[in-house]
């Protein structure tokens, strides 16, 4: 009836290299320390979204302090196969890994202005000597030190170093478990070229590379045009996985798959809009107007927003000079549109560098907008004036309205910068990509749960610290700096990310490539000795058919608890694990086992087969469920 254990030896034999779990214990849930409970152990209400609720149910984390987890052995299995899949793809396109400290120097971080420039959620700390160390949020200064230090010609290039690691962000508010922790697993990579051409195709290489691993890991993900933020740079994207529990907002288009980060989403306005837009706009003379959205006094009632700007420029020595500290924006868009500082943010940002007269040498800009209401504008204040699209057509400024204005305003200068997208694009926009006059496409928005980002840096941080080389022509030129980009997965997050993509009312439900076990043979009443034995023989036969490069390999647990069938199998749904073979009465009387396969939404998929077959269907099962 049962399989010829007899078999075994030979099969040992023929593969040559043995299955791990052939030579150590069984993977007996009786003897593993996974603290399962049906009690929801998800404390507050903040962190009481699914990933996490059932991270602490099925015993994968406990918390340790607010947002920093510690992550139990069946957890960390999980892990680890999100970091074997990205260790896989990181070396395929050249990645080499090294080890970065967590505690590091404050010097680098003054230098680059991030010491302060990242406010409160650095973890800073001091040593016996009194120095200032802080713990690693991210390690473009480490490693860009490190590359500085080694690097004197075009020859040596390109670089290409990766790392996983714990990073730290001291967060006002950590939530939601894996999600938003102070403490939390990552994946970095840090590319220097040449140039920025050669530093585009490493940009388009770690594409590549992400979409394979968010493929092979198999969850669906979107990949967003995303804002380069403070950490600088001109390309910059985000892949996310779509999940109501996420905090960003995606606009989409389903038609040619534009997607972007709200703060980046450019909408083209519905022609309703620009109709009722136009109508209004011929009812108020422009001259008049255009005085009225400058002068606080009525700007504030046309919807205006204010903000105070601040900007300078900071050497290679650290030296800083001063371009404004008291410049005013003003910032107008329809009244049925917010205004979208980052935008206007980044026009101010060029004209602030516009400024500098090329032989002025500086490694960065610092340009802050601080949303103010001014009473009045005085004589020594320049106003940018920023007109977005969406706004009345009056307003427009000839050289008459500015000088007047200028005159009864009585500032120091206007400047007004040419009309474009400063709004915040909304669901229901037409597609800025794929929409025509012919085809109407809309943007969505979808919540999200940002879990890569690719930055190509340029020279910011080579600039910075002086990371440079001897080009390769012409002869004698002066050194360059590296054209560089850093690319991030966040790995603790994204286990915790496909748990909320992947889960239903019994529990989650894992892709095959990372589910902490693929299968768990089952046994349904461990009160009969017989079933017991029969179970384990099926482990064993399922090892003794499988190399150490079968994807079954040390992937199967045997429920060999004390407890009824009920009991089990919630466990084993809960968990996850996309197979489960059922050893009970049936087995004992006819030979035949049960093998449910883990879907999402719907009762598991059941059928019967000889326990006979059961080592092939799951062989071949396993290997369909990884092919990508
Ligand atoms: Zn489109």
């Amino acid at each position: 009836m049962l399989l010829s254990v007899a078999t075994r030896s030979k099969q040992i034999r023929r593969t040559g290299v043995r299955c791990v779990s052939q030579l150590t214990p069984r993977n007996r849930l009786s003897q593993m320390f996974i603290p399962t409970s049906k009690e929801k152990v998800a404390a507050s209400n903040a962190d009481a979204v699914a990933s996490h609720s059932l991270m602490l149910k099925s015993g994968f984390i406990r918390q340790s302090s607010s947002g920093i987890y510690s992550i139990l052995p069946i957890g960390l299995r999980t892990i680890e196969k999100i970091e074997k899949v990205i260790d896989e793809e990181m070396r395929a396109i050249g990645g080499q890994k090294l080890a970065l400290p967590l505690v590091l120097s404050s010097e680098m971080w003054k230098k680059t202005g991030r010491w302060d420039g990242m406010g409160s959620e650095l973890f800073k700390l001091q040593d016996r000597k009194e120095s200032d160390l802080l713990l690693a949020p991210t390690h473009e200064e480490e490693i860009t030190q490190i590359v500085a230090n080694e690097l004197s010609s075009y020859r040596q290039l390109p670089i290409r170093l990766y790392q996983i690691g714990r990073k730290y962000r001291d967060e006002m508010r950590p939530r939601s478990g894996l999600l938003r922790g102070r403490e939390f697993m990552m994946k970095d990579l840090y590319t220097f070229d040449e140039s920025l051409e050669t530093a585009s195709v490493a940009y388009d290489d770690v594409q590549g590379a992400y979409n394979k691993i968010f493929r092979r890991i198999g969850v669906p993900f979107a990949v967003a045009e995303a804002d380069t933020g403070n950490i600088g740079g001109s390309r910059s994207h985000e892949y996310h996985i779509l999940s109501a529990a996420g905090e960003d907002n995606l606009l989409t288009c389903y038609k040619c798959n534009y997607t972007a980060n709200e703060e980046k989403a450019t909408g083209v306005l519905p022609e309703t809009h620009e109709a009722a837009l136009k109508a209004q706009s011929t009812t108020t003379p422009a001259g008049d107007n255009f005085l009225q959205l400058l002068n606080p006094s009525s700007a504030h009632s046309l919807g205006v927003q204010f903000a105070t700007i601040k900007a300078s420029l900071v050497d290679k020595h650290g030296k800083r000079t001063i371009l404004e500290d008291n410049a005013l924006v003003a910032a107008v868009s329809s009244s049925s549109r917010e205004v979208n500082f980052l935008k206007v943010y980044e026009v101010i940002r060029k004209h602030m560098e516009s400024k500098v007269a090329p032989d002025q040498q500086f490694v960065r800009s610092e340009i802050s907008l601080t949303p103010s209401v001014p009473d009045t504008i005085s004589s020594s204040q320049s106003v940018h004036l920023i007109i977005d699209e969406s706004a009345e057509e009056g307003i427009e400024a000839n050289e008459d309205t500015l000088q007047n204005a200028m005159k009864k305003l009585s500032c120091k200068d206007i400047i007004v910068h040419p009309k474009g997208d400063y709004r915040v694009a909304h669901e229901g926009d037409f597609c800025p990509s794929c929409h025509t006059d012919n085809v109407s496409s809309k943007l969505i928005t979808e919540k999200a749960i940002e879990i890569g980002h690719t930055f190509l840096l340029g020279t910011k941080y080579s600039d910075a610290l002086d990371c440079s080389f001897t080009p390769r022509e012409p002869a004698n030129a002066p050194k360059l700096p590296a054209q560089m980009g850093c690319y991030g997965i966040g790995v603790s997050r994204l286990s915790a990310a496909v748990i909320e993509s992947l889960h239903d009312d019994a529990g989650m439900i894992w892709p095959t490539s990372i589910a902490p076990y693929r299968a768990c043979i089952l046994v349904a009443d461990n009160k009969n000795p017989e079933s017991n034995d029969i179970a384990e023989k099926l482990y064993d036969e399922l090892n003794a058919q499988v190399s150490i490069n079968d994807p079954l390999c040390n992937e199967v647990v045997l429920d060999d608890r004390k407890g009824g069938f009920g009991f089990k199998i919630r466990d084993a749904e809960m968990i996850g694990y996309p197979f489960v073979v059922i050893v009970g009465n049936k087995t004992r009387t006819n030979g035949m086992v049960e093998i449910r396969e883990r879907i999402k939404g719907q009762k598991s998929h059941q059928i019967e087969l000889p326990i006979t077959e059961a080592v092939a269907h799951l062989k071949q099962r396993v290997a369909e469920k990884l092919a990508v």
